[in-house]
């Protein structure tokens, strides 16, 4: 036998620096069930980061871990793609063109749940789902985020907070996820974290909605596949009625007329997407609905992965890249993007001005880090 398989502490100066603080704040029981499960045990490379190969991953792999320090928390992503097909989508950049279920997801979520409770891995955070919908068009059919959902119920002792984010919350309604989201919400009394959690107020189950347009038409053109946003409002109405703890994504913001230079987005041939009536109604909207509190970042072209860029998506660029500053062209970190100092006074102030005057709190995307005691 390889003497170093049962002396992980001995190999975590191969732990890329990136990821080796959370390592490094862990008692020596904890270091090594994170260091079975997540890193590659065999491998003999000088430098291991998390790589699960199967279903339950590293929260946020591709983020740096100063920007976003995603620490010991999961990612499942129960599809590969999303049929919602948002222009704006980060995912698109990598995820294939056609959604599909993932081969033997049943088999391997038994697996990663198994490896859990094998090597004793403490209980975390865990996120349904970065890169697709899981209540998409496919899961009236296949059925995996209701699977994924109910394995989690079963072994709540691995798992603290459990996030839902989507875009079809009336779907998820309707299917009878009620009970069970529900059923998520109240951690048994002989879960590791309870005495926390019930210290703490912070709930163990939330659903995060994606509504960044309050109208039907700019929904239709940047969010084409998707439920209305009307049909998304009567979802979180059904949520909250049920006492499921909501957090509203007003995500992604978008610039509106009028632009800096005395430009306006008709110039380019684009509607107004987001006027500041329609994102004072959101926001009273997550006031009415007392969620937890709202989410934003400023919206980013990336390009989808072996396909063009979308037209509305390629006048918005042209966009950014008149007002961008000379010289400093407006494709960073993987997308295109406004300028920094520009969407914060032009496009973000505003918004959190409402998010005050409406008493509602706002978190920046990369610090809406999953809430847990
Ligand atoms: S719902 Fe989310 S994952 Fe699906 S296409 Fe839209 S932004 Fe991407």
């Amino acid at each position: 036998m390889d003497a170093n398989r049962d002396e992980p502490d001995a190999r975590t100066g191969r732990i890329d620096e990136k990821f080796k603080p959370v390592f490094e704040a862990c008692d020596s029981a904890s270091r090594k069930a994170l260091f079975q499960y997540f890193l590659p045990t065999h491998s003999r490379k000088p430098r291991l980061a998390p790589t699960r190969p199967r279903l339950i991953k590293w929260y946020c792999p591709f983020a740096s871990q100063k920007v976003f320090p995603s620490g010991h928390r999961y990612c499942l992503n129960v599809y590969a793609g999303c049929g919602h097909r948002c222009l704006y989508c980060y995912a698109a950049a990598y995820s294939p063109e056609r959604p599909a279920p993932k081969r033997d997801f049943e088999r391997l979520l038994r697996k990663d749940l198994e490896d859990l409770e094998r090597f004793n891995v403490p209980p975390a955070p865990v996120h349904l789902s970065n890169s697709t919908d899981p209540f998409q068009p496919l899961e009236a059919r296949h059925g995996h985020a209701r699977l994924a959902l109910e394995k989690i119920l079963e072994t709540r002792h691995r798992f603290s907070t459990v996030t839902v984010l989507t875009k079809n919350p009336l779907g998820a309604a309707t299917r009878g996820c009620l009970e069970l989201f529900k059923a998520l919400t109240i951690l048994p009394a002989g879960h590791p974290r309870h005495a926390e959690f019930s210290a703490s107020g912070i709930p163990p189950f939330c659903v995060e909605v994606s509504l960044a347009f309050w109208r039907q038409e700019p929904a239709s053109v940047y969010d084409p596949c998707a439920p209305t946003p009307e049909e998304r409002r009567e979802g979180i109405r059904r949520l909250r009625a049920a006492g499921i703890p909501v957090v509203l994504r007003i995500d992604p913001l978008f610039p509106r007329s009028p632009l800096p230079g005395g430009l306006a987005l008709n110039h380019f041939g684009l509607a107004e997407a987001q006027t500041l009536h329609d994102l004072e109604q959101l926001v009273r909207f997550a006031k009415d609905m007392a969620v937890r509190h709202v989410v934003y970042s400023t919206v980013k072209i990336v390009q989808p992965r072996g396909r063009p860029l979308d037209p509305v998506m390629g006048r918005l660029r042209l966009v950014f890249e008149k007002l961008a500053a000379p010289g400093r062209p407006p494709f960073h970190s993987g997308s295109w993007r406004l300028p920094t100092p520009l969407a914060g006074q032009v496009v973000v102030q505003p918004f959190l001005a409402l998010c005050a005057d409406y008493g509602v709190q706002a978190k920046h995307c990369m610090r809406n880090l999953i809430e847990a005691p």
